[in-house]
């Protein structure tokens, strides 16, 4: 960061993290906007600025979620470009078939588009429920694609599984629980056709991170060795071990330490090897979903990060499992991974305004002639301070000397005003002046030093709250469950330096609606670099890599809704054009999803109103007006709008 007034935007770059988690899809233009890449290094670029204030033009308010459909498609090309040179480097005689878990992101067009461009690898879809089982059957058109069934499965979520095998799909029911096995044999014997099978099984390799407990002994789904080799026998007994076809695991996700990972293959190849052996015909090997996003792009097995690429990833699955085969002599599977996170994070992306600012006031106040004693030590103590050069060797026991003094005379001051004997002005004065020295403190403190905890915590103390217009609970819900970070950055001024440290306060009355841990250099930030706020422009930050969960997680705390969401596609000559626009919940849809009528709700306060009428406390043009705005906040989103 450079240290001269000079500020660049390679300096904004290198404090919002943006040339490490952003390549190749979001950098900073010479306008010191966002700009973004939506088919990576392929080049095209969109001016973010430009592109939301060309949205909010359409009437599309803010907060507003925009999907770059060529980004999704990019991702895919990406998974797919790494499992082919893995296998073309290993000489891997097999190849590679992804599915999408659907949980990761329902949503109707961000399913179809999935579908769509990947058609040319035959790429599937894995549904853990019956209603994901429902998009899935019915938007995966492709015979060759898999249909993965995981989940807890009940006698029809299995019969719709085998009648899809006839509907020409290649659904695999994969057995998570022991006593699923049976159902398949009653629901096969009784339609006298086989689903293909898949098993997943209960790895003893242990993961580490928020996910770590999906593996191991007291993991929910899966089998254990013995369960393992129960079922084997089941299936054989009744004929159906010839249609047991795929190995399945999953340790959970977002990986953050590759070692987990070759652990997790070398087992489940070698589990691979002994199915093959028991006399199942196999084929597949699915590796589940975790490939993990590198959230703050320090490449650390940290929570917010991985200590590998997608290139990494893709050539220990094909190597390792090489290595379990070849010396079995087992023929090698085709590999399925389930990749949830890492195709949808990047695609995504929430433009959200700031509506305001609360800080400590920044101006010293004039001083009187009768200023009380206290106040007057205050004012020589910041004076005091001032004088302090940014680079003296003494300093800090200076600063600290003089911040015990500034508290001292502030307590006393709280101390007179207790007793009668300072009025609220001076009393004002004295807090005014007491956060004059912090400010000025802070401002002094060695960037190369140790500095103590209560210098340290002044900075945090002084810094503002910026209020968004947002849900943190509906568009970020990871943020507050299970403090996930997400890149949070300002999309416009970063050609200026920020002078200003906050937290983001969401639009919810819930004080854990707050976003107050960033993305740093390793280590999380508590406070994030923003611009001073001006009158004339609105002041827009995007949170980035949100694609995958949020929305589905996302509730109606408070009743704000879901946001106004556009896809984006390039399109020639550096324009775009939209595809799609789905409208967000209005006002009217969030009382609905509460059982409330609407209708009902505006006709008991039209009765309240005539009332008022006729006991003469409201105009007939004030009811009007009132009725006339609740009516159009039902038809409105549930956000402030500008
Ligand atoms: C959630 C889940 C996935 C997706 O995991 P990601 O980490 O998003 O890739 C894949 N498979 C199963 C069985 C899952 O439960």
């Amino acid at each position: 960061m450079s240290d001269s007034e000079h500020w660049s935007i390679q300096d904004s770059a290198a404090l919002y993290g943006l040339d490490r988690w952003g390549d190749p899809y979001f950098s900073i233009n010479g306008r010191g906007h966002i700009s973004v890449q939506p088919q990576g290094d392929r080049g095209g670029s969109l001016d973010l600025v430009d592109l939301v204030s060309e949205l909010k033009s359409r009437n599309l308010a803010l907060p507003l979620l925009i999907r770059f459909d060529d980004i999704l498609e990019d991702r895919l090309e990406r998974l797919h470009a790494v499992f082919e040179r893995a296998i073309a480097q290993y000489s891997y005689p097999g190849r590679y078939q992804g599915v999408f878990p659907v949980k990761c992101n329902q949503q109707r067009h961000v399913v179809e588009e999935l579908v769509s461009c990947g058609k040319r690898w035959n790429f599937g879809l894995e549904a853990g429920s019956k209603a994901e089982l429902l998009i899935a059957l019915s938007l995966l058109d492709d015979p060759e694609a898999l249909l993965i069934c995981n989940g807890y499965k009940d006698r029809l979520y299995i019969e719709t599984a085998i009648l899809a095998r006839r509907l020409g799909r290649q659904p695999v029911v994969v057995i998570e629980q022991p006593d699923e096995v049976d159902r398949i044999i009653e629901a096969s014997k009784s339609l006298g056709a086989a689903p293909y099978i898949g098993v997943r099984a209960k790895l003893s390799s242990r993961s580490t991170g928020r996910w770590g407990s999906s593996v191991g002994d007291k993991a929910k789904f899966g089998l254990s060795i013995p369960e393992l080799l129960e079922t084997v026998e089941r299936l054989r007994d009744n004929n159906l071990l010839q249609d047991l076809r795929l190995l399945h695991f999953h340790i959970g996700s977002q990986i953050n330490d590759i070692a987990v990972l070759k652990d997790a293959l070398q087992e489940a190849g070698q589990i691979y090897v002994e199915l093959n052996r028991l006399g199942a015909p196999m084929g597949f090997l699915d590796v589940g979903g975790g490939l993990g996003i590198d959230y703050d792009g320090s490449r650390t097995a940290s929570s917010a990060s991985t200590n590998y690429s997608l290139q990494n990833y893709a050539n220990d699955v094909v190597a390792t499992v090489r290595e379990c085969c070849e010396p079995n002599g087992v023929a090698v599977p085709t590999l399925v991974s389930e990749s949830g996170r890492a195709i949808a994070s990047h695609f995504s992306l929430l433009v959200f305004d700031i509506l305001g600012s609360s800080a400590l006031p920044a101006s010293i106040p004039n001083a009187r002639g009768d200023e009380p004693l206290t106040v007057r030590n205050l004012r020589d103590t910041l004076a005091t301070i001032q004088e302090l050069s940014a680079t003296a060797d003494a300093q800090l026991v200076r600063l600290q000397e003089a911040w015990n003094d500034a508290l001292k005379f502030k307590q006393d001051a709280l101390a007179a005003f207790r007793l009668g004997y300072m009025g609220l002005p001076d009393r004002g004065t004295a807090e005014q002046l007491t956060w004059a020295c912090a400010d000025a403190i802070s401002k002094r403190l060695p960037k190369d030093q140790a500095i103590p905890e209560e210098l340290a915590a002044l900075s945090k103390a002084l810094a503002g709250t910026y209020y968004a217009n947002l849900s943190i609970f509906r568009s970020a819900p990871d943020t507050w469950a299970i403090d996930q970070l997400f890149p949070v950055v300002p999309i416009q001024k970063l050609d200026q330096r920020p002078t200003r440290l906050a937290n983001l306060a969401d639009l919810t009355c819930d004080s854990d609606g707050r976003l107050d841990s960033f993305i740093g250099d390793g280590q999380p930030k508590q406070l994030l670099e923003l611009h001073e706020l001006d009158s004339e422009n609105p002041y827009l930050i995007g949170l980035f890599l949100s694609g995958a969960y949020q929305e589905v997680m996302g509730n109606l705390h408070n009743l704000f809704g879901t946001t106004n969401a556009v896809h984006i596609r390039l399109s020639s000559g550096g324009s775009y054009r939209i595809d799609h626009v789905v409208r967000g919940d209005t006002n009217a849809d969030v009382l609905e999803a509460m059982e409330h009528d609407p209708r009902a709700l505006l006709e008991r306060l039209r009765v309240a109103a005539e009332a008022a009428i006729n006991n003469g406390q409201l105009r007939i043009d004030e009811s009007r007006r009132l009725l006339d705005h609740l009516e159009s906040s039902l038809r409105q989103t549930t956000y402030l709008q500008d």
